[in-house]
């Protein structure tokens, strides 16, 4: 593990009143201008020069004239995040600590592999569901993130690995950092778009995943408003063992959740609902749990992804043993369901899951290694 001080990207925090220009999609970006007395073309353009050219200085925007470039100097700005730490892992995972308005932080996880880079990225400070093995849940919850910070993290990590020079890309994104991304809808819903769109970053929908824990009423709008991958974090396949790993499901049960899922999959066509199941030793991990699951979600078009549990100071859980882990996949197998084994990835830098804590603190060196799979996170 490396860890150095990192270049900040932009120098400002005296932004205050201008609006961030990273959080406005197409629509926005026109509203934007048209508040301005300007044509709905300009969103065009600003979106070119930001995401496809990442220029983020309007006076190096030589096809607007001087006069809008003064103009939009005085009203808006372009402003990611800061780095104020940055690590890189034995394994190439990266993780770059970032610092938000506010007096906040949040942290950036970038995991390359042969042939895709997956980009971890928050959707709040902290949490408020309190999962029980997640140590997230520890911090409780702080703000939302707005879109432009949601955005500003990809953007940051695009620049911070183009400048590396080593060829990293971020080819996927995923909402599995810091915080439920669909308790914060209003501000994720426009950052994915900026994620898909052709004038923005221009990724695939498939290879941009939004996990949720099952906020039913938000899975419902979001399969309205976008085709994007899903990933639930389903834990259990039963709701006395899930009310108690994921209490939100006390509010949304299984019997709500897993027809809010059917449909999320029927309106994204060849698409499979990602099933993100944590393994806990003695917990959830029984043959008996693996059929539970493998009747849950019967006919579901589903990919189930086992975790291996990253233990936290504090935490109440182990996880399972390896030969568990095998055991419990290959019974999910041989019913006929595609399953991997997240490889746990940059646990030496707290990158892993579950580790992310956004704020610098004395880290404990864990004792335990998680047992290796064969694949890692993203869709
Ligand atoms: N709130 C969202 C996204 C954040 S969590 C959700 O619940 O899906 C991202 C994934 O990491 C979830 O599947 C979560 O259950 C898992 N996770 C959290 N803590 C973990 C831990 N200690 N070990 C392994 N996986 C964990």
């Amino acid at each position: 593990m490396t860890s150095s001080p990192a270049k900040s990207v932009s120098d400002s925090g005296a932004g205050a009143g201008r609006t961030n220009l990273l959080g406005l999609d197409r629509d926005g970006l026109q509203g934007f201008f048209a508040g301005m007395g300007e044509k709905p073309f300009r969103a065009k353009q600003l979106l070119q020069w930001i995401y496809q050219r990442g220029v983020y200085d309007f006076d190096a925007m030589t096809d607007l004239s001087r006069g809008l470039r003064e103009r939009l100097s005085a009203q808006a700005r372009i402003e990611l995040p800061r780095a104020i730490f940055d690590q890189r892992s034995v394994d190439g995972t990266r993780k770059w600590l970032l610092s938000l308005d506010g007096g906040n932080a949040i942290e950036l996880v970038f995991i390359p592999e042969a042939r895709r880079g997956t980009l971890c990225v928050s959707s709040q400070v902290g949490c408020a569901l309190d999962c029980s093995f997640c140590s997230t849940a520890q911090q409780g919850f702080a703000r939302n993130l707005t879109a432009a910070e949601i955005v500003g993290q990809v953007l940051y990590a695009v620049d911070a690995l183009a400048a590396e020079g080593e060829g990293r890309r971020v080819t996927n994104v995923v909402f599995m950092g810091m915080g439920e991304p669909l308790l914060n809808m209003e501000q994720v819903l426009p950052a994915v778009a900026l994620l898909t769109e052709d004038y923005g970053l221009c990724l695939s929908r498939r290879r941009v995943t939004i996990s949720t824990s099952g906020i039913v009423p938000a899975l419902r709008r979001l399969a309205d408003r976008t085709q994007i991958s899903l990933a639930v974090s389903l834990h259990a396949a039963n709701n006395a063992l899930r009310d108690e790993l994921v209490p939100i499901n006390r509010k949304y049960p299984l019997e709500q959740l897993m027809p809010a899922c059917r449909d999320y999959a029927a309106r994204t066509p060849h698409r499979r609902i990602t099933w993100e199941y944590v393994m806990l030793d003695g917990v959830n991990d029984s043959d008996a749990d693996a059929d539970d699951l493998a009747r849950l979600l019967g006919d579901i078009p589903s990919k189930i992804n086992l975790i291996p549990f990253n233990p936290f100071p504090g935490a109440r859980y182990r996880c399972s043993s390896k030969r568990r882990i095998e055991l419990f996949s290959e019974r999910l197998y041989r019913a006929g369901f595609t399953v991997t084994v997240r490889r746990t990835r940059g646990d030496d830098i707290d990158g892993a899951c579950g580790q992310l804590v956004g704020r610098v603190q004395d880290r404990t060196r864990r004792q335990f290694r998680a047992e290796r799979g064969e694949e890692v996170t993203g869709a």
